[in-house]
Formats: structure tokens, C-alpha cells, sequence
């Protein structure tokens, strides 16, 4: 399974996943269908399948024009999501699997930023190989989607899912946010060196036009302080020894940044 990343909007991403052997294409959270189409030409690949995290319109824009071209494709996304996920086909909820090519993927439920988001984690087949995991708007690199339905305890426990995956994980966050998460997160912890080290990395990707997605898991728990909410620096950081409210203050912080 190749993945190619296509920028669209001003900083959203839709990832292609490619098996070569059939042919056949996956795409996770289509914002748009026209770069999608453009990337399936030059490929001389069919879309089978379109994998979405949930219902915000930067994630499912391009929907119904991509089923009304393949109407054989497959829609999927959360049962939460019923009636929000234009054309969707399945309905998928924690623990649930799926196909696609070679390579089987498991479903989280991992609500916060919105009640009914999922992720899609594709795990190794092969010793050396990664993990891939798809989880729109829910881990950020630097960073984690705004909480616009659900509750700080239920986000910490959907990263905290996120965060037990292996470290050798590719992570496929759906936008380039990771220079002004990085920035805001040497405002609350100027000191740490993992920190400072990836934000120079960042910028200098960023100076030359190249995207920070996808990013590895222990990479992100080195430097997202939006995956340390049991860590006492954080806690010391943001006054206080409750890992939820530790969570719940950087969140308020940086929704204020
Ligand atoms: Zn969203
Ligand atoms: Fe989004």
C-alpha cells in the first residue's frame, strides 16, 4: 500500500492509498473531489473506497462527487456519524475491521473534537514495516483538534488510544498545523530541548515548502505536550496535579494563542 498526500484548501491534507497490484485506490477524508480525480488519472487507478473521520465539510466535500464517478465505491465512517457523512455506506464503531489491498485496518472511536470521530489504524504486516494511522482531526502534530462536541476527559482518553499505538507508527494527521503548534507549545514549556529541536526541524521543512505529515508516534510523544497530561512538568506547568485539568488548561490556552 503506497500513500500519497494531496494539499488541498489552505492547509488540509487528503491521503490517497494506493494498491498497486489491483489498481485500486482508497481516500481518507476527501475535502475536495477535483485534486482527488486528478490523482486517480495519473495513477490509472479506480476509487473503491473513501475512509472518513467524521463530518466536518473540510473532510467530506468531496463525497458525492467522487461516488457519483465510482459508483461502486464505498463510503465509510463512525455510526455516530449516520445522516452527517454524505453517501456513507458503513457504519463503523471501536473495534470494528476492514480491507483495503493487502493490508487490514482496525477502527478506534476516538471522540472530542467531534462525538463521533473515528481513526483508522492500518498495523504492520511486516516486521520492519510501519503502522499507519488515519486520525483526522483528533492528534495534530504538536497538537490536538479544538474540542467542538465532546469533553476534555473524553479526548484525553481518545489520544490516550492514540498514544498506546507502537511508536513505529506513521501518523497522518489531515492538517499542516505543526509550526504554530510547535510555537505555542515553546510559550508553555520554552525550556525543552525535544521541543526547541523539532520546531528548528519544522521550520527549515517549512522554508522549503515541504509538508510536516506525516509525522511518527514517538516523535509526537516527545513533543506534544497534547499527549502529556500525565506528565508533571505539564501539570506544574498548568498549576495543577489533575491530568484532565492539565489537559483541559494547555486546551484553553491554546484555543486563546
Ligand atoms: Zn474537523
Ligand atoms: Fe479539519
Amino acid at each position: 500500500m503506497d500513500i500519497c498526500r494531496i494539499p488541498v484548501l489552505s492547509d488540509n491534507y487528503i491521503f490517497l492509498l494506493y494498491d498497486s497490484a489491483r489498481s485500486q485506490a482508497a481516500v481518507v477524508d476527501p475535502a475536495e473531489a477535483e485534486p482527488v480525480l486528478a490523482a486517480l488519472e495519473s495513477l490509472g487507478a479506480k476509487l473503491v473506497a473513501i475512509f472518513n473521520t467524521h463530518h466536518h465539510h473540510d473532510h467530506i466535500g468531496g463525497n458525492r462527487q467522487l461516488k457519483q464517478a465510482f459508483p461502486d465505491l464505498c463510503i465509510y465512517g463512525g455510526v455516530g456519524d449516520r445522516g452527517r457523512l454524505p453517501g456513507q455506506d458503513v457504519f463503523l464503531q471501536e473495534g470494528d475491521r476492514l480491507q483495503f489491498g493487502d493490508r487490514p485496518a482496525q477502527i478506534f472511536d476516538v471522540p472530542g473534537h467531534t462525538r463521533a470521530h473515528i481513526a483508522y489504524y492500518f498495523p504492520p504486516i511486516q516486521p520492519d514495516q510501519p503502522g499507519e494511522l488515519f486520525c483526522g482531526d483528533t492528534l495534530f502534530s504538536g497538537g490536538c483538534g479544538r474540542l467542538f462536541e465532546g469533553t476534555p476527559a473524553q479526548m484525553v482518553a481518545s489520544l490516550d488510544k492514540l498514544r498506546n499505538l507502537p511508536d513505529h507508527t506513521r501518523i497522518w494527521c489531515a492538517h499542516e498545523y505543526t509550526q504554530n503548534n510547535l510555537k505555542f507549545a515553546l510559550t508553555i514549556a520554552p525550556q525543552c530541548l525535544a521541543i526547541q529541536g523539532r520546531y528548528q526541524e519544522v521550520q527549515s521543512y517549512r522554508q522549503a515548502g515541504q509538508a510536516t505529515i506525516p509525522t511518527w508516534l514517538d516523535v509526537e510523544k516527545q513533543t506534544n505536550l497534547f499527549l502529556q497530561w500525565d506528565d508533571p512538568a505539564l501539570q506544574a506547568a498548568m498549576d495543577t496535579t489533575d491530568p484532565i485539568q492539565a489537559f483541559s488548561r494547555l486546551r484553553g490556552r491554546k484555543d486563546q494563542f
